[in-house]
């Protein structure tokens, strides 16, 4: 072979890509070792020989029709083709020449595959992508939409290709969208929230970034991803209006509020408690439980074992007490606790609410005199009356000591007791003059209850009711306020007799209940009670007499409370009525 020809094979043999060449009538000329690698067969068994025949499946192929191509256009071609019988793409190029063609090819099999499977990746991404994609041109017309979007505004990929987004932003949010839009075609990605319209009408919280579509360097549109953060939106939204009413109902309260964090100092006070004790939240807040100078020094024992009730979960209800106010007057109080729950139920700190009472206490005590008063001013009729009696008697048996000597001793008796009724009297009428200090002894309520009756005995002759008595022999002792009671004692029996105009028997018994109660019980053949009268007995100033206070009852039953006792009535109109106190015994 010619040495110039020689060279030139060996050239052609150290071509990486295949090579081969063929005469007019497609027989191979030349054929390179790679070329008979890649179609596996040897260079030998196909020289001489018709591509067709050798290769007939690719007639039917592209093949076929571009080297046909570059031979009657004598143009050359380059083209991807995928060869069945081998499983292979091939890229391929074709250069005509003079005596043939002349064909370079190569196995891309590989990076086919790949870009297939980029493709489809990057098209599973866009189609199942749970978020909203879209893209825009430069004009904000939409491009391209995946089902996610179709779902999420709820118009069709054809309705939006004939949208831009514009009408698809809410009003209020356009120039911000509009905005970001116009930056991210500027090249600089965006990312923001704003309401969308759904084609129903209805209102979609979304989180969009826009992000510039750029093809050679240069921004041709705009790419989009949509979140639906609706429902987050909504539980931000509710949360936020809920942690506002709460801070707000804790700053407007009109009962002092504070609130521990879970280190126990104080880490929220609000308004009213500044105008309650004078303090203000900078002195206040930060402060440790037994720093806080609203703490009068005789309710520390029960400030402990209240911490330590709060402390295992309990919560304190209203109970009476009292705190200091910054000029060093007391505070009547209510006080509720309760202690303050994280999310997964660990004790984190606990509210105080101070309801100032004092305002309140003086009113009732008001109140409770008003009654007193009242009825000292209806009894004095009764008790002048009661007391000339014995007096009369009195100046009658003076006279007669003073004519008859012999009698004296016997008029003496008679004088001696007829003045210590009056001392009786008189002391039992200034028990409702007295103070309002309440203090707690051990008393027999048969004595109590006789001593009242002294007091009204009078009354009831007046108005010819009969007070008959049924006290049980057994204990009878109670720890009370004797005065307090007495003061019950008396509005019942007197509502009693005033609900019997024309008189009748007044039933008072005193009987032990159960082990451990006394009960005692006003049973009069009065007018009874409407329904409406027994709904409203009890409320201050309700009352159905004349020269009525209406604050008999209230006052009774709070001052039986208070010595943990209860009372029942039974009553109906013209059967008379019941009254069941039951007080614990002593
Ligand atoms: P007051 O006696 O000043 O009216 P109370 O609080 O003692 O005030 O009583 C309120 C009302 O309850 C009375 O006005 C009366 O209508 C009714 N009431 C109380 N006790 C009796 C009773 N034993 N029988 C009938 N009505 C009664
Ligand atoms: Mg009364």
């Amino acid at each position: 072979m010619h040495a110039q020809l020689e060279d030139a094979f060996e050239i052609l043999e150290r071509i990486t890509d295949g090579f081969f060449a063929v005469d007019k009538c497609w027989n191979f000329t030349y054929i390179n070792k790679e070329a008979a690698r890649l179609l596996f067969r040897s260079q030998a068994d196909l020289i001489g020989k018709n591509v067709w025949t050798e290769f007939p499946k690719a007639v039917d192929l592209k093949f076929h029709e571009q080297y046909h191509k570059a031979i009657n256009e004598q143009v050359p071609v380059t083209f991807d083709a995928y060869f069945s019988p081998l499983s292979t793409w091939f890229d391929v190029r074709a250069y005509p020449s003079p005596n043939g063609l002349t064909v370079y090819f190569r196995d891309v099999t590989k990076a086919k595959r790949e870009s297939v499977q980029k493709e489809q990746h990057y098209k599973s991404l866009f189609q199942q992508n749970p978020d909203a994609v879209f893209s825009f041109d430069l004009k904000g017309n939409y491009l391209a939409v995946n089902p996610a979007m179709e779902r999420l505004l709820g118009y069709s990929e054809e309705e939006y290709l004939q949208k831009t987004f514009e009408p698809m932003v809410s009003e209020d949010d356009k120039d911000r969208t509009l905005h970001h839009y116009n930056i991210a075609v500027g090249g600089t990605t965006q990312r923001y929230q704003n309401k969308a319209l759904h084609k129903d009408g209805s209102i979609i919280h979304v989180d969009v970034t826009n992000m510039p579509l750029i093809v050679n360097n240069e921004v041709i549109g705009v790419y989009g991803i949509a979140k639906d953060i609706t429902s987050k939106k909504k539980s931000e939204d509710a949360l936020k209006a809920k942690t506002y009413q709460l801070e707000s109902f804790i700053e407007n309260n009109g009962d002092a509020i504070l609130i521990f964090g879970k280190q126990g100092k104080v880490i929220q006070v609000n308004q009213a408690f500044e105008n309650t004790f004078g303090w203000f939240k900078e002195e206040i807040i930060d402060l440790p439980l037994y720093k806080l100078p609203i703490i009068p020094s005789e309710v520390i024992d029960e400030v402990k074992k209240f911490e330590a009730m709060v402390k295992k979960g309990h919560y304190v209800i209203r109970s009476e007490t009292t705190r200091l106010h910054k000029d060093g007057s007391t505070i009547n109080v209510l006080l509720s606790i309760s202690p303050i729950k994280d999310a997964i139920g660990h004790n984190d700190g606990w509210s105080v609410i101070l309801k100032d009472i004092t305002e309140w206490k003086k009113s009732q005590e008001m109140m409770q005199n008003t009654e007193k008063l009242s009825i000292a001013g209806q009894l004095a009729a009764g008790i002048a009356h009661e007391i000339r009696n014995p007096i009369t008697a009195i100046k009658g048996f003076i006279q007669l000591m003073n004519s008859d000597i012999d009698g004296y001793n016997e008029y003496f008796d008679i004088i001696i007791s007829e003045i210590k009724r009056i001392e009786l009297i008189l002391s039992e009428l200034l028990i409702l003059a007295k103070p309002q200090v309440k203090k707690l002894e051990r008393k027999d309520i048969n004595v109590l209850m006789d001593q009242v009756i002294t007091l009204l005995d009078s009354q009831a002759i007046l108005n010819n009711v009969e007070i008959i008595t049924e006290f049980d022999t057994e204990d009878t002792y109670i720890q009370c306020d004797e005065n307090q009671l007495k003061q019950v004692f008396i509005n019942y029996i007197k509502n009693a007799i005033e609900a019997m105009p024309k008189g009748g028997k007044l039933l008072i018994q005193i009987k032990q209940r159960d082990e451990d109660k006394l009960n005692i019980c006003f049973k009069d053949e009065g007018v009874g009670m409407t329904i409406e009268t027994l709904s409203k007995l009890g409320q201050p100033f309700y009352t159905t007499k004349e020269n009525g206070t209406g604050l008999g009852f209230m006052i009774s039953k709070k001052i039986i409370e208070n010595h943990l006792g209860e009372v029942h009535i039974m009553s109906e109109p013209n059967q008379g009525t019941t009254i069941d106190v039951i007080l614990p015994l002593e």
